[in-house]
């Protein structure tokens, strides 16, 4: 079973209100697993309305319209529903006298026009609106293609509705309690396109599906099951995650809603590790998001000299001309070094270095005498073009970031390429 929205409203069309009735509906509808195929937008126009139903009918087994059940002429969801799903529009009476008992319950008389609101589709099941005054209705097709659902376009009642009666109903229809799971790996320090040739074969499964999101720094891996229970969805998704950790390896940082920052404190912390940072190049920021994450007591030192002179002249060595002659490798290795406290990490972020064809170099090293040798003098730069400025900040937190962690699991030398 399939679902297609059918949005109704000239103003749509026209850019005057944003479609957050079709967000609404595509989110209540994936969280029972109900496919969605396709959406529509069409004007006040009875013909076009028809019209853009009958397609629906055609090609999918539930429509639910937005919108056009007002008492005015311009709302013509009715008459377009009951065009396309091949039957008479009717009066009912109960209708009516429900609509009524509804206006006097707020101290209102019903006006004639309200009355065109007690039209349905012959056969129609009114489905009771308790918050407005439009009925909505399922209109099963005479042909035997499917059903409509008609819903208010007002927000709140179309959600009220939904929430109430339409999800219990199609629940029932599509036999029985469906549930999506989702479950997020999360990797960084890798690119977007790395992950995608690592993995890029299992984006084609369909139960659990497989889908990546790229942020700075950092791409998600997020698996989907479909299942009658959350067990069964745990069972189809626990092969598949199995298969993407022993591909990505040290790439998965953590799942779900976990943050760089808070993996690393934790891994820290864990270790009674402490972590003195020198960092030129984020305005202090990858201090500011350890912080925020709750590790600031993980911290011991958090230097952001403005550039590598001040660097030097802050650890003590600015007279070693030597150091100052080498390139940024050597350089942010010295100062990871020269902060790193006994037992526990120093970081360093060095940059931006001008390398004399208008763009900049940055450099991280970690440095540690509870590391191993070959941590201890590791650096990796990266060209960054200067206007790539906000991206480059949050990329290199996340990259500092990850060398801490990285060095601590005892896995610098990570299988995936630095991009
Ligand atoms: P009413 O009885 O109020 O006329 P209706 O079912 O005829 O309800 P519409 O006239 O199409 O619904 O829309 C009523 C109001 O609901 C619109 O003025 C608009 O503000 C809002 N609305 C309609 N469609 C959407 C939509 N797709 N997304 C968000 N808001 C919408
Ligand atoms: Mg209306």
């Amino acid at each position: 079973m399939h679902a297609e929205l059918v949005m109704i409203g000239s103003e749509l069309l026209l850019g005057e209100i944003v479609d957050s009735n079709a967000t609404r509906l595509a989110k209540m509808l994936r969280h029972i697993g109900l496919d969605l195929y396709y959406k529509t937008t069409v004007g006040d126009n009875e013909d076009r309305i028809t019209q853009v139903l009958n397609l629906a009918l055609d090609r999918s087994d539930v429509v639910i319209t937005s919108g056009g059940l007002g008492p005015t002429v311009d709302d013509m969801t009715r008459q377009a529903v009951a065009n396309a799903t091949g039957r008479k529009l009717v009066y009912s009476k109960q209708l009516e006298r429900q609509i009524a008992a509804r206006f006097r319950s707020f101290g209102r008389k019903m006006s004639d026009n309200n009355k065109r609101q007690a039209y349905l589709p012959e056969g129609a099941i009114p489905l009771r609106n308790p918050v407005g005054t439009a009925p909505c209705f399922l209109s099963e097709d005479v042909r035997g293609r499917g059903f409509v659902i008609s819903l208010p376009g007002v927000p709140r009642e179309l959600e009220y509705m939904m929430e109430h009666t339409i999800i219990p109903l199609l629940v029932e229809r599509m036999g029985g309690a469906k549930i999506i799971k989702a479950r997020v790996l999360r990797t960084c320090a890798v690119g977007e396109s790395d992950v995608d040739r690592a993995i890029g074969d299992l984006m084609t499964a369909t139960n659990p599906t497989v889908a990546l999101a790229a942020h700075p720094g950092q791409t998600d891996i997020r698996i989907t099951a479909k299942a009658n229970s959350e067990v069964e969805a745990d069972a189809l998704m626990a092969p598949l995650e199995a298969d993407l950790r022993r591909r990505l390896g040290v790439a998965i940082y953590g799942v779900d809603k976990e943050t760089v920052p808070e993996v690393v404190g934790r891994l820290l912390a864990e270790n009674g590790l402490k972590l003195a940072i020198i960092d030129t190049l984020t305005g202090g920021q990858l201090g500011r998001e350890m912080v925020e994450a709750g590790f600031g007591d993980v911290i011991i030192t958090g230097l952001k000299p403005a550039g590598p002179g001040e660097a030097f002249q802050a650890v003590g060595l600015a007279d070693d001309v030597n150091l100052q002659a080498a390139d940024g490798y050597t350089q942010a290795a010295a100062l990871a070094r020269a902060i790193a406290p006994h037992g526990g990490i120093g970081l360093a972020l060095l940059g931006p270095l001008a390398d004399g064809v208008n763009d900049h170099l940055t450099f991280i090293a970690v440095a540690g005498d509870s590391l191993t040798e070959e941590i201890r003098q590791r650096g990796r730069t990266r060209r960054f073009q200067p206007h790539e400025e906000d991206y480059i900040r949050r990329w290199l937190v996340i990259q500092g970031l990850d060398w801490v962690r990285r060095a601590i699991l005892g896995q610098l030398t990570s299988p995936v390429d630095w991009k």
